[in-house]
């Protein structure tokens, strides 16, 4: 027995719950497998669906309001040859060009972002005119359940063991069933379940069946959505599956293409040997979440540690102050430790996976690090990602730059960006027994499910710009619940208020967390003040890059200069002691907040969000900046990754520093 045949069969022989389970979708939806996966998981913390998360006015409501209005509406007309290969491959006469391998996901993050779109924003028209494409897929699928368009209309086989590495099968699997989920779950139509879930069924039995064969996509994506997939319909032969794949990585199973490193495709060591997060940005962000999803559905210790591993080399080591990774434009791959060039490539792609893993990290760890990982890449690189428009976006986020074009087409980002925009509230709140856990701080309504109850919050903020946030209770009958606030890393002091009376002192929880605990009652309201002031920021000494430069941060928000609001500069230079101004712009870039000041040279500059800038003509733009007669800091950095210049100060009166500066 070889190794790949005896690794299938300490799979399937380790696995073995659900392996016959072959009931319909629709039963298993109405009556969940008590021996799925997830009956462990009861009780402990679970993300709130988007839909009961109301985001109205405040910071995000404007932003969801353009991207239903114009993102959407301009995302149709480059779904075109995916919908000619759709209509080919369902049977009816159709010519012009076709979609490739990859790009048909393109397609299913359209419908995932509509899904979410439609839960916030219901729209019969818009509904009926994905209907009409779930039947062009109907249509269009094997009678096995195979579902990829492309290879179907080539002729090709399924799973073609010659291109595993390249064919983005399971990609485009993974995004079928989580464009299937999202509809379902915002809808309620089942037809796209169904077809997701028949062609899982046929993943499942071409790999794992009696005669399956080892192998796994290059392109890691399927396996969350398959833990997610048997969340929703207690299938556990779906976490079989993801577990197959990501055991069988690093061991020889798939053939590269060309001289492509195994590290492109997270097959150049097994999962438990492997000790960085390397590789192809994306796909391995999506290889490690799925990672993550796994230890969440099995409670696996091993799963567990390798993606703490991951969080770990990822934001302690190889992350911008913007929350991007994979600086080389070579296989698109993260660089060595500290290798973070500020004119890196960072795809967008890579920062949409990483506020995924990092929600993943926060349901199995529950720490307040990942909430602040998960908010840094969301106001910086995320937002950067989609012009403000919301009909462009960047393929690239340096973050030094002349706005020369970065892919700015549409491939693969620009859904991916709507898909995952849209799910703001999803990020924001989580709840499990009877902790509530608020992440991030967006101005609406939630319904958050609890222990026995359903508790409503209402949040009145202005945040990001304002770091001021009420919250009134919305329940019919007191509760007991904790209500947990993350406390944000770059936050020093702040105070809450509990119905007027303030909370002292107020404690920081070992998680991160102001953790209240009480009887609540309708209309208690709490009122949590951030104390926000502008922030310069230092880099870890190993960044060479940032050495000797500061950056700007006020709140979540890393500030960018541009040249064409400074004479055409942007890398200025800040005096000895800077003092900065904060100003609301409400006729600049969609409603703004700068940063005003003199530099050195006592000359006005302007300092605008990192996500705004490059929306307006050519010009230079930088986020490291110069201070005349800065010292870096070299010590007590502790781990850490990025720190608040200001807070040396603090530390001087310290003991000296020892082994813990080794790092
Ligand atoms: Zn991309």
């Amino acid at each position: 027995m070889g190794l790949c045949q005896s690794l299938w069969m300490s799979v399937v022989l380790c696995a073995g719950v659900g392996c016959g389970l072959m009931a319909t979708a629709a039963e298993q939806l109405e009556a969940p497998d008590p021996a799925s996966v997830w009956a462990g998981r009861q009780g402990k913390i679970q993300p709130v669906p988007v839909r009961q998360v109301r985001l109205e006015g405040g910071f995000w409501g404007p932003k969801l309001q353009i991207y239903r209005e114009r993102t959407i509406p301009h995302s149709w007309q480059y779904m075109g040859h995916n919908l000619r290969s759709l209509r080919k491959a369902a049977g009816v006469p159709t010519v012009g060009p076709f979609n490739g391998t990859w790009d048909e996901a393109n397609l299913h993050k359209f419908i995932e972002t509509i899904a979410h779109s439609l839960g916030i924003f219901p729209d019969p028209a818009l509904e009926q005119k994905v209907d009409e494409i779930v039947d062009l897929l109907a249509r269009a699928q094997r009678p096995n359940g195979y579902a990829h368009v492309y290879i179907i209309n080539e002729g090709k086989p399924e799973w073609d063991p010659e291109f595993l590495d390249g064919s983005h099968d399971g990609y485009v699997l993974g995004h079928l069933i989580e464009a299937a989920i999202e509809y379902h779950a915002n809808t309620g139509k089942r037809a796209l379940l169904d077809i997701a879930c028949k062609a899982a069924d046929e993943a499942y039995d071409h790999f794992l069946g009696p005669r399956g064969v080892p192998g796994f996509c290059g392109h890691a994506e399927l396996e969350m959505a398959l833990v997610e997939l048997a969340r929703v319909t207690g299938r556990a032969r779906y976490v079989e599956l993801a577990k197959a794949w990501v055991e069988w990585r690093g061991r020889g199973v798939v053939k590269p293409f060309g001289d492509t490193p195994r590290s492109y495709f997270q097959d150049h060591v097994p999962l438990r040997q492997q000790r960085v997060l390397d590789g192809h940005a994306v796909r391995s962000t999506f290889f490690a979440t799925g990672v993550a999803d796994l230890a969440l559905a099995t409670g696996d210790a091993d799963y567990r540690l390798a993606a703490n591993r991951f969080w770990d080399s990822v934001t302690l080591r190889r992350m911008t102050i913007t929350g991007s990774t994979g600086p080389r434009q070579e296989h698109e791959a993260f660089g060595e430790d500290f290798d973070l060039p500020n004119h890196g490539y960072y795809e967008s792609c890579a920062a949409c996976g990483l506020m995924d893993f990092a929600q993943r990290m926060f349901l199995l760890e529950g720490g307040s690090d990942t909430g602040d990982v998960l908010e840094r890449v969301l106001y910086n690189a995320v937002l950067h990602g989609i012009s403000l428009d919301g009909t462009n976006s960047y393929y690239q986020n340096p973050l030094s730059d002349t706005n020369r074009a970065r892919y700015n087409s549409w491939v693969c980002c620009p859904p991916n960006l709507s898909r995952t925009l849209f799910q703001v509230g999803r990020y924001a709140y989580a709840s499990g027994g009877r902790e509530a856990y608020v992440n991030l701080y967006v101005n609406g309504t939630a319904q958050l499910p609890m222990e026995g109850a359903t508790v409503g919050l209402k949040v009145e903020t202005k945040y990001p710009w304002d770091g001021r946030v009420s919250f009134r209770v919305l329940a019919e009958e007191p509760a007991r619940f904790a209500l947990n606030l993350r406390w944000p890393g770059w936050c020093e002091s702040a105070t809450l208020s509990i119905n007027g009376t303030p909370v002292r002192p107020l404690r920081r929880s070992d998680r991160g967390f102001v953790r209240l605990e009480r009887e609540w009652r309708a209309n208690d309201e709490i009122v949590f003040l951030m104390d926000m002031p502008v922030q310069r920021v230092e880099a870890h000494p190993r960044i060479q890059g940032c050495v000797g430069k500061v950056a700007l941060q006020r709140g979540p928000v890393v500030y960018g200069f541009e040249g064409v609001d400074n004479d055409g500069r942007a890398a200025i230079e800040l005096p000895e002691h800077p003092v900065f101004r904060v100003e609301a712009r409400d006729d600049l870039l969609g409603g703004i907040q700068v940063i005003t000041g003199q530099d050195a040279e006592q000359r006005a500059y302007v300092a605008i969000p990192f996500y705004a800038l490059a929306n307006r003509a050519k010009s230079v733009q930088e986020v490291w900046v110069a201070q005349r007669d800065w010292k870096p800091g070299e010590t007590w950095w502790e781990g850490r990754l990025y720190r608040n210049a200001g807070e040396r100060k603090a530390t001087a009166v310290a003991p000296s520093p020892t082994e813990k500066d080794a790092r």
